[in-house]
């Protein structure tokens, strides 16, 4: 049985007094949910968050690392700094830093590899943009964003690790995929890695994210594949992250 995870990605937002309410909102109601709960706040407000979910049971993620362990690469952060200020997940892959700032597959796959030497579990977006869903290129990119991942590192390390399937089309833009079209896609996540351990793919969470709301969520969530959500501009907002959550 998979726990479901509902992740927020609050993405360049927020301030030392904005995020200290929406934590605190967060915190008070985290003991209902059934899910995992887990916020990815900006760099520098990673110890804010740290010191305010303390004790809550809501995990701490980062939304970007450096590949490399340590050195003269001026402005990086690496996996062993989020791991300091109690970061268990970090994202990987997201689609604004593969488009916005060129990251190949790769970038990403040893950006994986490198959250996980640091003990962290790194959530790995993957997903289309429409003119590939529109060219029927849907799962050849899905497959080919994995693999470069799988290869590099093996099956083994998708253990400790999660999928975001975020078809980009649905991303910020209120968009979201049907229930049967994410299903679709992370039913063929599931199967391309039980390709290779059929052990790892019945214990892989596999989260949607894509305009994912309170009105959509449990529908979404209701699908066998989909193992909770990767949430964006409904994750600052706390009673609708909130609800996301319960719909979890
Ligand atoms: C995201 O940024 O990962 C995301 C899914 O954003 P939104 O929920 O706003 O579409």
């Amino acid at each position: 049985m998979r726990r479901k995870l509902v992740a927020g990605n609050w993405k360049m937002h927020g301030s030392l007094s904005r995020n200290g309410e929406l934590l605190g909102q967060l915190a008070a109601h985290a003991g209902e949910m059934a899910c995992e709960m887990l916020v990815c706040p900006p760099f520098p407000y990673l110890a804010q968050a740290q010191l305010l979910l303390a004790g809550s049971g809501i995990g701490l993620g980062a939304q970007n690392l450096s590949e490399h362990p340590v050195g003269a690469f001026t402005g990086e952060v690496s996996a062993d700094m989020l791991a300091d200020f109690g970061c268990r997940h970090v994202l990987v892959g997201h689609s604004e830093r593969r488009s916005l700032f060129a990251e190949s597959d790769v970038l990403v796959a040893a950006k994986f590899e490198a959250a996980r030497r640091a003990g962290l579990v790194p959530v790995l977006c993957v997903g289309e943009t429409l003119a590939e869903r529109e060219a029927g290129l849907t799962g050849e990119v899905v497959s080919r964003q994995l693999l470069a991942v799988l290869q590099r590192t093996g099956v083994a390390a998708m253990r400790d690790a999660l999928v975001a399937y975020e078809p980009v089309w649905a991303i910020g833009t209120g968009r979201t995929a049907t229930p049967a079209q994410a299903q679709e896609v992370h039913a063929a996540i599931r199967s391309l890695v039980a390709g290779y351990d059929a052990d790892v793919a019945g214990g892989l969470r596999i989260l949607y994210g894509g305009s994912v709301k309170p009105q959509n969520a449990l529908e979404l969530f209701g699908q066998p594949d989909i193992d909770g959500g990767l949430i964006g501009g409904a994750a600052l907002v706390a009673e609708d992250f909130l609800a996301i959550c319960r719909a979890a």
